[in-house]
């Protein structure tokens, strides 16, 4: 594992210090080869991806997720310092939220030309209605599987349904086995707060769904790289929270209740247990509270 370029920029400190699992003396970004031309970008607490491929096309590199103006500047130059000659073919939005998919813009400023905005087709309307001119709508879209050529490579992005937005993608490399996912599933971690937006039950379907994929690493939006047994995990801790929340609800407690009490010893050494697990059990007590009704 390579680890390119790491800069220290005091600014982001403040920032760091609300995020416990990156507090200690993390970088501001750095670029990591995860296998063979496939690199992670962590900016601050977010990480990007980014895919180059060599070939008859000659060198071409394809981006998902630019997560800011600010990192999308910096992924450019990072594609550039490994592909000084590489030509963008495309940039590729893991869903919606602008804490992922802002920056297009500055990422395609560092190579020019007109460069081809993919994202699932659900993504269109909520990014048309919010009107972030940082934030450009995409210029191709998708509802199931697409397969974007990157010079000789093949790289694969899968709709496995709503879960954690109704347009989450995965991308997945299949000639190294690697994968990229986004907020829905995470290595060790609880879900985010209160679970907005989740759908349940397709949260638990599109989890299996991302293990018919034949990935062997598997990048994600926060935090460290994970493996098939992270994914296991993640159905694991799901079912857990289900379980335990639904027995919440048939003994009788509110959702105030719940939050307080439902505890899982299993997975209290997971990132972001201790702060968000009580919301967790919010999120999942409004699903199952619906669902009964
Ligand atoms: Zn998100």
């Amino acid at each position: 594992m390579r680890i390119l370029a790491p800069v220290i920029l005091g600014v982001v400190m403040p920032f760091l210090a609300m995020v416990p699992e990156t507090s200690i003396a993390q970088e501001p970004y750095e670029t990591t080869e995860v296998a063979d031309g496939v690199y992670r970008f962590r900016w601050q607490a977010h990480n990007g991806f980014f895919v180059i491929g060599r070939g008859d096309s000659g060198t071409q590199a394809l981006v998902i997720d630019p997560i800011s103006v600010e990192a999308g500047a910096q992924l450019a130059l990072e594609i550039l310092s490994v592909a000084p000659d590489a030509e963008l073919v495309g940039i590729v939005y893991s869903h919606h939220h602008a804490d992922h998919a802002t920056g297009a813009e500055a990422v395609a400023a560092e190579f020019g030309g007109e460069i081809p905005i993919i994202a699932h087709a659900n993504a269109e309307a909520p990014i048309r209605s919010g009107g972030d001119p940082a934030l450009p709508p995409p210029t191709v879209t998708f509802t199931d599987r697409a397969t974007v050529m990157v010079s000789d490579r093949r790289v694969q992005l899968h709709y496995l349904g709503p879960n954690h937005s109704d347009n989450s993608l995965v991308a997945f490399v299949p000639d190294v086995g690697v994968a990229f996912a986004v907020d829905f599933a995470s290595h060790d971690r609880v879900g985010y707060r209160d679970l907005p937006d989740w759908k349940f039950p397709g949260q638990f379907t599109s989890l299996a769904r991302l293990l018919e994929l034949d990935f062997e690493t598997i990048v994600f939006g926060h935090g460290p790289n994970g493996d098939r047994g992270s994914i296991v995990r993640q159905i694991a801790y799901y079912d857990d929270l289900q379980f335990r929340v639904a027995a919440a609800i048939q003994a009788g407690m509110t959702e105030n209740e719940a939050a307080e009490v439902v505890r899982s010893p299993d997975f209290a050494g997971w990132s972001q247990y201790s702060d968000w697990y009580g919301l967790n059990v919010r999120g999942m007590y409004r699903w199952l509270a619906t669902r009964n009704k």
